[in-house]
């Protein structure tokens, strides 16, 4: 499939072009294939490219077709999870080992961006975590604290500060976190693509792995056109998995949207985010607002467009005349929506499927940061053959339970919450 406005919005119409790709057609020999051209498969093949090593990736739709290309482009270091919920299902050295790379993970995404000048709107500038209520700010308090004891450069704004930084009064608080930032992500795993393709890396659009298999020495991923034969394997399909049964995962889907202004005039843009920061709320129905590079107001929140639209879409607009009324009131001119993948313990997964091969997903709405540095830590292990370069340990049992009940549940929550919401 081709990117459409209603999954891919705003950021399709505003991306640089996708570089050129073909269609697989023949059988290809390769060291390493990788399925699935997200931030995960392109950060794999552009440190594996850049190491010499030889790389074929095989994407099902286009580059940036799963949530790379249809997220909100919050840089945001950690994973939602706050950080002794880590400790405790992870244990302390896996948790403390992911928890500094996370951590350093909006550096990897920026220095990557700044190396192969990639055109994706990038600001550091910081992202604002919003209080939405006096337990939301509570909370906030006890992430801050525990960054900070890493050294982590994280400050609590109060309501007056964070109301300067925002342009709304309706937040208790924020969490400012100054290692974040925000990007225009379909830019970014294009770039990243790009980058790859220079390196050397083969990439083959529109050409889904129907199937997967190792015969004792090799793995073959077969496509409608041809196959990669290949020694190691990196399945990095995230929450779009299709074709072969390798790459399906079972994931919790929760969908998330998000709407987009016209460029908002001169006179308005200096009092909404004047310090282009990123933002994202502690509410359970969370709502996100952020600025893209040409000032347009970006507003995000759960459900899903495919049944439930025009009452997202309503709510949006309500909610953002009460936050900003000095927006002026019209329809957005862009919305589109995503699967997120989420896990029940809001971790991700790390699956060994068979002989150097691997499938990493389940990043919970965090996948910027993490799909960047964990395609690398694969790489790496590809690289080197030593297992601590894995990212964090194998996940043992990767079932999730009740996924669609779950995932009806969160829509039907978020809808009756879009409903009563937003007017007064
Ligand atoms: C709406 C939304 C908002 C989000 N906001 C943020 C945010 O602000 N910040 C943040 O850090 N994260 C955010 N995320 C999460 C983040 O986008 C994801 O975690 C991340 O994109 C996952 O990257 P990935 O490369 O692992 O998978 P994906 O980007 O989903 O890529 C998987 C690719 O695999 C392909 N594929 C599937 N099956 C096959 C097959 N059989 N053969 C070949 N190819 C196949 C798909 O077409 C797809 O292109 C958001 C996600 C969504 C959906």
């Amino acid at each position: 499939m081709q990117l459409q406005p209603d999954t891919h919005g705003l950021w399709a119409a505003t991306a640089p072009s996708s570089p050129e790709t073909s269609t697989l057609s023949e059988a290809v020999e390769t060291d390493v294939a990788i399925v699935g051209a997200g931030f995960t498969g392109m950060s794999a093949a552009l440190h594996l490219s850049e190491a010499g090593i030889a790389v074929s990736v095989v994407e099902a739709n286009e580059v940036g077709f799963g949530g790379s290309g249809r997220n909100a482009g919050l840089v945001n270091p950690g994973f939602w999870l706050p950080l002794p919920d880590m400790i405790k299902a992870l244990g302390q050295d896996a948790a403390e080992r992911m928890i500094d790379e996370l951590g350093h993970a909006p550096t990897v995404v920026f220095d990557l961006i700044e190396k192969h000048d990639i055109q994706c709107e990038a600001v550091r500038a910081g992202n604002l975590h919003m209080a939405h209520s006096a337990n939301g700010y509570r909370e906030l308090v006890g992430r801050c604290e525990e960054w900070a004891r890493r050294g982590a450069p994280v400050e609590m704004l109060d309501r007056s500060t964070a109301a300067e930084k925002t342009g709304t009064k309706i937040y208790h608080g924020a969490m400012l976190d100054r290692r974040a930032g925000t990007i225009q992500p379909l830019a970014y795993v294009r770039g990243l693509a790009s980058a790859a393709l220079k390196s050397g890396a083969k990439l083959f659009t529109q050409s889904p792995a129907t199937a997967i298999s190792h015969d004792g020495e090799r793995w073959t991923v077969k496509t409608p056109g041809g196959e990669v034969r290949a020694n190691r394997l990196l399945v990095a399909t995230g929450g779009y998995g299709e074709g072969a049964e390798q790459a399906r995962h079972s994931t919790v889907p929760y969908f998330y949207f998000q709407c987009a202004t016209k460029p908002l005039s001169h006179n308005i843009l200096p009092e909404i985010l004047p310090d282009k920061n990123g933002t994202w709320d502690t509410h359970p129905v969370l709502k996100s607002f952020r600025l893209d590079a040409e000032g347009r107001l970006i507003c995000g929140s759960i459900g899903r467009f495919d049944g439930g639209g025009n009452l997202h879409k309503s709510w949006a607009s309500r909610k953002m005349r009460g936050m900003f009324p000095q927006v002026p009131e019209e329809s957005w001119s862009e919305a589109w929506f995503g699967r997120i993948a989420m896990t029940n313990d809001h971790l991700p997964r790390l699956k060994e499927i068979g002989p150097e091969g691997f499938a990493i997903y389940g990043y919970n709405g965090r996948g910027i940061g993490p799909g960047t540095v964990f395609g690398r830590a694969v790489a790496n292990y590809f690289k080197s053959g030593d297992r601590a370069a894995l990212p964090f340990p194998l996940t043992s049992d990767a079932h999730e339970s009740f996924v669609g009940i779950r995932g009806g549940v969160i829509e039907m929550g978020a809808r009756a919450f879009h409903t009563i919401d937003g007017w007064l």
